[in-house]
């Protein structure tokens, strides 16, 4: 196995270089539990932990290892390995930490793609997909939605939902699959890109363990052996959540992730989206931005108090942070200033009294 398997590349080799961590061996967390990790390399596996110094200056949670890391490690033996820095991250998937209101969680550091998943029978709920499209922009990772369970619906009532979602959410692939009969899985694996990583996101029952057993295949059943010829790699009984699959792509699989959007998915946030685009219909104009215009449906809605104030700044912000991502550094600018101007404009209404 070369280290490009696991998915390193010239944007963490850069890293490298400038963090000045020539002689190290590099690895990849590949699990995580109670400070404790198992980082794998190109030699093997190993149980590591991290230098006194880097916990001294650790100050956040976001200063520690999470899988899906790059990090560099001195390996002392077979099966034992020190952690003495962690390679600045592509992306960064995190939740707010439990119990530590302000703190964000790492939950899987360098994903590239997430399958947002969501059953297409009972439970299909559009406002979902955007609010986990929203965690994938905020944390820098490519959205793919991946409709499951369609071996329980009529074959048109399918095609039918995949047109209502290709109508509303642009430009994001969506694939239709079944666990079941396989259906659709060869698109599946074919977006799959080899030495990218991908994790899931979904609400619990919509198929995430399903998926992730049929494409790895064996390996998550096999236990560990020792991985390598060298035999420098350990026999390590701990679940594995950052596998390799058959065709070369990167699977983070674990239990934080199950977790990411529950939150936001129950606090209302979820209905924003449905509330004004239903508004939006009645817009003067095709391409309304519900910020300023005049003959703004939702603006109006927003006057007499039926759309929630916070809902609808929730969803400005939404938008700011999809458009963020899908526009270039330089667009960026300028949307931003255009975007401070916006809500500038929608503050100064607010302090007028304009809205209740
Ligand atoms: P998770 O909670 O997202 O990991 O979902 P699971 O993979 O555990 O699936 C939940 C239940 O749905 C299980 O009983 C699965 O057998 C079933 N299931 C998952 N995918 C499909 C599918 O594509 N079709 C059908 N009919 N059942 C499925
Ligand atoms: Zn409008």
């Amino acid at each position: 196995m070369k280290i490009e398997d696991l998915g390193y590349n010239e944007f963490f080799e850069k890293r490298r270089i400038e963090n000045k961590l020539g002689d190290a061996e590099i690895g990849r967390v590949v699990a995580e539990h109670k400070e404790r990790y198992i980082v794998k390399t190109p030699d093997g596996e190993f149980e590591a932990e991290i230098t006194g110094n880097l916990r001294f200056s650790a100050a956040r949670r976001e200063d520690y290892p999470a899988v899906g890391d790059w990090v560099a490690l001195n390996v002392y033996d077979a099966d034992f390995a020190i952690i003495h820095a962690i390679l600045p991250r592509l992306s960064v998937i995190s939740r707010q930490a439990v119990g530590k209101f302000g703190e964000q969680q790492i939950i899987a550091a360098n994903v590239d793609y997430a399958f947002i998943l969501q059953a297409i029978d009972r439970d299909f709920n559009i406002n979902r997909i955007e609010r986990y499209m929203t965690i994938c922009y905020s944390s820098k990772v490519n959205p793919i939605i991946v409709l499951t369970k369609t071996d329980l619906i009529p074959p048109d009532q399918l095609q039918e939902k995949v047109e209502y979602i290709r109508q509303r959410i642009k430009n994001i692939p969506v694939v239709t699959i079944s666990n079941e009969t396989k259906e659709g899985y060869e698109s599946l694996i074919n977006i799959i890109e080899k030495g990218k990583t991908y994790c899931m996101l979904g609400s619990s029952g919509v198929g995430k363990s399903s998926l992730a057993n049929n494409l790895s295949g064996k390996s998550l059943m096999k236990t560990d052996t020792i991985s390598d010829s060298t035999g420098k790699g350990r026999h390590v009984t701990s679940h594995r959540e950052l596998l390799v699959l058959d065709n070369g792509g990167i699977l983070i699989d674990n239990p934080g992730m199950r977790e990411v959007g529950v939150v936001d998915a129950t606090d209302g946030a979820a209905q924003v989206f449905d509330e004004i685009s239903k508004f939006s219909m009645n817009c003067k104009f095709h391409d309304c931005t519900h910020t300023s215009e005049i003959g703004c449906a939702v603006l109006e809605a927003l006057e007499k108090g039926e759309i929630n104030n916070s809902a609808y700044e929730n969803y400005l912000k939404i938008v700011k942070e999809k458009a963020f991502f899908e526009t270039s550094v330089l667009e960026k600018k300028k949307k931003d200033k255009i975007f401070g101007r916006m809500l500038k404009e929608y503050h100064k209404k607010d302090i007028k009294g304009t809205r209740s």
